[in-house]
């Protein structure tokens, strides 16, 4: 038996089936990406401080984080703006967890703003 896909807590019928389809349909993603982006983004900000902080510190290094942040934000630009939307509610009270528990640090190059937090 296939192990069930990861689904996305509070995500709508509608929402997990745009994700779906936008998994299956393109190349950047695999199936049930996007639902475990948002669980590791969740997972984060949950716990001890010191857990957002080292994701922080190492936020655009592949070897201490796989992209979470990264894949949910590609999933913000290519959803329908419908599924966008709902999605960005889902994610955005993470992100204020995420910006109480860091502290800004310098920008010295091109990024998203959670590369810019330790
Ligand atoms: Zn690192």
């Amino acid at each position: 038996m296939p192990r069930p896909l990861p689904h996305i807590p509070g995500a709508s019928a509608a929402l997990q089936g745009a994700i779906t389809r936008l998994e299956n349909d393109d190349p950047r993603f695999s199936p049930g990406e996007v639902a475990s982006a948002f669980r590791v983004w969740q997972w984060v900000v949950s716990g001890p401080v010191r857990r957002a902080r080292d994701h922080a510190t190492h936020a655009d290094c592949d070897l201490c984080n796989s992209p979470s942040r990264e894949v949910l934000e590609l999933a913000l630009h290519l959803l329908p703006q419908r599924s966008a939307r709902e999605l960005r509610r889902l994610v955005a009270p993470l992100d204020e967890r995420f910006l109480r528990r860091t502290l800004p640090k310098p920008q010295l190059t091109e990024g998203p703003w959670w590369w810019f937090r330790t």
